[in-house]
C-alpha cells in the first residue's frame, strides 16, 4: 500500500537526504529507530495508539506511527493534525527556523514529554527579519534537521515555503505593543511582529494542546504568552531553559557563523552574566552597577557593538533600578557579523 498522502512536490534540499529523500508530503518510510517514551503503567505510546490508517488523506492511505511525516502543504498539514485529533492524541509544537542544534532539541524532548505527539516546524520565517539583517546567510540544514528530528522520534515536520506562508495579498500583521518595543524590539523594528504574525499563523495551521519556545529569546517567549492570552487562542505556551554550549556560549543556530576568534571572544556574554548573578547573589542590588560590571567584561573580551544590556522585571520587561526580587538580565551584543542575544535569571539574595 503506498505510504504517499500527497502529490505536490517538496522544494529541493539542500544537502543529500539521508534516507529515503523526502520526495513530496510524504510519510518518509525510514524508520524513527528510537522507541516511543513509556506511557502508562509501562506500555509504550506506540502500543497505545489508536490505529489512524487511512485518516491522513485519501482513505486507502496509511499513517504510520512509527515514521516521520515531512509536510509542506498548509492543507496536508491540517489534516494530519486533524488525524491526530480524531485519535484523541493530544498534540504539541515546537516552531524552529530550523539548522537544529541541542537547544532545539531540548524543546522537541520536552514536547515529547508532554504530548502524545510531536510536530516540529521549520520556517526561516522573512517578515521577523529587517533591512539589512541576515535572512539569507541565515544558516540552513534541512536535510540534518530531518535526520535530528527523526533521531527524537517526532510525528510531524512542517516546512512550508515562503510563498505558501505569504501568498501575494497577505496583508494582516499581529502586534503586541509594549512588550515588543523595548530590549530587541527597540534595535529591530518590526521584528516581534514578524514574530507573533508568523507564530499566530503556524498555530492557526497546527491548532496544538501546548506550544514549547525557549528562554533563549526570553522576549520572544513572553510576547508569544501574552499575545496568546490577549487573543484567547486555546494552546498552552511552555517556556523551556536555556540550553549553553558547555563553555557556557548560549547555543544558537548563528554561532556556526563565528570565526575562531569570535567564537572565543563570545563566551565573555555568559561569563559576563554567570559573573552578574553572582554579584547579586552577594547583595549587589544596583543594577547600573551591575551593567558596568557586565558591559566592562565584554568588552575587555574584544571588539564588538553593544546593542543593550538590561536588567528587567521577568514578568513584563520594565527596566528596574534595584534587583530586589527575581530579575532578569538580557543582553544582545554584535560580534563580527553575528548579533548574539543571551539573558539570565537573577533573584536577590533576601528574596530567596
Ligand atoms: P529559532 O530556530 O532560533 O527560531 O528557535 C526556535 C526555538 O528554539 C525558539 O523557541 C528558541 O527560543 C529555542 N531555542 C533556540 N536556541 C535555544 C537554546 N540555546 N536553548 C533553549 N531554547 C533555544
Amino acid at each position: 500500500m503506498e505510504d504517499t498522502v500527497e502529490s505536490s512536490p517538496l522544494a529541493p534540499v539542500e544537502e543529500p537526504v539521508v534516507a529515503p529523500p523526502p520526495v513530496g508530503d510524504v510519510v518518509c518510510r525510514a524508520p524513527i529507530g528510537v522507541p516511543r517514551r513509556p506511557r502508562g503503567a509501562g506500555a509504550t505510546l506506540c502500543g497505545n495508539r489508536p490505529d489512524r490508517s487511512g485518516l491522513l488523506g485519501p482513505p486507502q492511505a496509511t499513517y504510520s506511527t512509527t515514521e516521520m511525516h515531512i509536510l509542506k502543504e498548509i492543507e496536508a498539514t491540517r489534516r494530519a493534525v486533524a488525524a491526530i485529533r480524531t485519535a484523541g492524541e493530544t498534540l504539541a509544537l515546537v516552531p524552529t527556523m530550523g539548522k537544529l542544534h541541542e537547544g532545539h532539541l531540548s524543546l522537541v524532548r520536552a514536547a515529547r514529554a508532554r504530548c502524545d505527539r510531536v510536530a516540529v516546524t521549520i520556517f526561516v520565517n522573512p517578515t521577523q527579519f529587517g533591512p539589512g539583517e541576515d535572512l539569507d546567510a541565515y544558516p540552513r540544514s534541512p536535510d540534518a534537521d530531518l535526520s535530528l528530528l527523526r533521531a527524537e522520534g517526532v510525528d510531524l515536520v512542517f516546512m512550508p515555503t515562503v510563498e505558501a506562508m505569504y501568498p501575494a495579498g497577505v496583508a494582516t500583521r499581529v502586534r503586541v505593543p509594549g512588550i515588543s518595543e523595548v530590549l530587541c524590539g527597540a534595535h529591530r523594528p518590526g521584528h516581534f511582529d514578524g514574530v507573533a504574525t508568523v507564530v499566530a499563523k503556524l498555530l492557526n495551521i497546527l491548532p496544538a494542546d501546548a506550544a514549547f519556545f525557549g528562554e533563549k529569546d526570553y522576549q520572544q517567549l513572553l510576547i508569544i504568552k501574552k499575545m496568546v492570552a490577549d487573543l484567547n487562542m486555546p494552546i498552552e505556551i511552555v517556556g523551556c531553559p536555556l540550553v549553553r554550549e558547555p563553555d557556557g556560549l548560549a547555543m544558537s543556530s548563528r554561532n556556526v557563523r563565528l570565526s575562531t576568534e569570535h567564537r572565543t571572544q563570545a563566551v565573555a556574554l555568559s561569563r559576563a552574566l554567570f559573573a552578574a548573578r553572582d554579584r547579586v547573589g552577594e547583595g549587589i542590588t544596583s543594577t547600573a552597577e551591575l551593567v558596568r560590571e557586565i558591559r566592562q567584561e565584554i568588552e575587555s573580551a574584544g571588539p564588538c557593538e553593544i546593542d543593550y544590556i538590561e536588567i528587567v522585571d521577568p514578568q513584563d520587561l520594565s527596566s528596574i533600578e534595584r534587583v530586589t526580587d527575581a530579575a532578569r538580565i538580557c543582553l544582545a551584543v554584535r560580534i563580527g557579523d553575528c548579533r548574539l542575544i543571551d539573558n539570565i535569571a537573577v533573584t536577590c539574595a533576601t528574596a530567596l
